[in-house]
């Protein structure tokens, strides 16, 4: 669904009715090597999926595969419903439902905080210059930077940085976020702040699937955890029940090193 212009403030509020996201026996490789080996994963709209493993075991890409980064080998995934696999799809309205933060917040170096938030909004969504501005303004408040408009990137702390990418991502109105490790480049003291916008986000209803070595977060925030290990899930559950007896031995032997 698409937001109505001018309600940049807000989340926009899903269909009810179907999947966030829906994936089925999803199979990706590269070349030879086959990276994801057979997901199944559906999220409901206001969930929030924490997904953990060992480094390689395939979190990114399925991210990727979901934002439409990558394309599957095999197995499909409907977003709100549209199969994003038939030929017929508009990808890039698609596109714009979905908000994306890495772990490298990749703001445009050059260009002012509020520049960054409301060029996409311009160029994509065909805003008018006041009405980006007013948008980007309000969710510069909710991530707690209407202070820092008019700096550039390299004034701000990693912490703050990350902030605005998040505030980037919610100016076009998403529907759901994904967050690829949004606070492993971070200086240990900033990775709070960061935190605690995406559990303001949770709180009001945002559909997130989030990659992360946080447990803490993962216990207080996620309503699921998913453990991946070499491309498949082996075990998936509340975070307290997999994060106080894990049943698979990856897992046990996964979370012995991070808790
Ligand atoms: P994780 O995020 O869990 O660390 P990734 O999804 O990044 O894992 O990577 C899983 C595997 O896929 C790794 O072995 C990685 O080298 C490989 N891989 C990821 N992207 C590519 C690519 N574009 N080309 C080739 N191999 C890739
Ligand atoms: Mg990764």
């Amino acid at each position: 669904m698409t937001a109505p212009l001018g309600s940049g403030a807000e989340v926009t509020t899903p269909p009810r009715d179907v999947p966030a996201i829906d994936i089925r026996d999803l199979h990706k490789s590269f070349g030879e090597h086959e990276v994801l080996k057979g997901i199944n994963l559906t999220i409901q709209p206001g969930e929030v999926v924490c997904v953990v493993g060992p480094s390689g075991s395939g979190k990114s890409t399925l991210l990727r595969t979901v934002n439409l980064l990558e394309q599957p080998t095999s197995g499909s995934v409907h977003i709100e419903g549209v199969d994003i696999l038939d030929p017929d799809v508009d990808l890039d309205h698609i596109r714009t439902r979905i908000g994306m933060v890495f772990q490298q917040f990749n703001l445009f170096p050059h260009m002012t905080v509020l520049r960054n938030l409301t060029i996409a909004q311009e160029r994509v969504l065909r805003r008018k210059p006041a009405e980006a501005r007013a948008v980007a303004r309000a969710v510069l408040e909710r991530v707690g930077l209407t202070d820092k408009a008019a700096a550039h990137p390299a004034q701000l702390s990693g912490g703050q940085q990350q902030r605005v990418a998040i505030a980037r991502s919610l100016s076009m109105n998403p529907d759901m976020m994904l967050f690829d490790e949004p606070t492993s480049a971070l200086d240990p003291e900033l990775v709070g702040e960061v935190l605690e916008v995406m559990k303001g986000l949770a709180a009001e209803g945002m559909t997130m699937m989030v990659v992360t070595h946080e447990m803490g977060f993962a216990r207080e925030v996620g309503s699921r955890l998913i453990f991946m290990d070499d491309g498949l899930i082996v075990e998936e559950g509340t975070p307290r029940e997999v994060l106080a007896a894990p049943q698979h031995p990856r897992t046990q032997a996964f979370l012995s090193k991070v808790l």
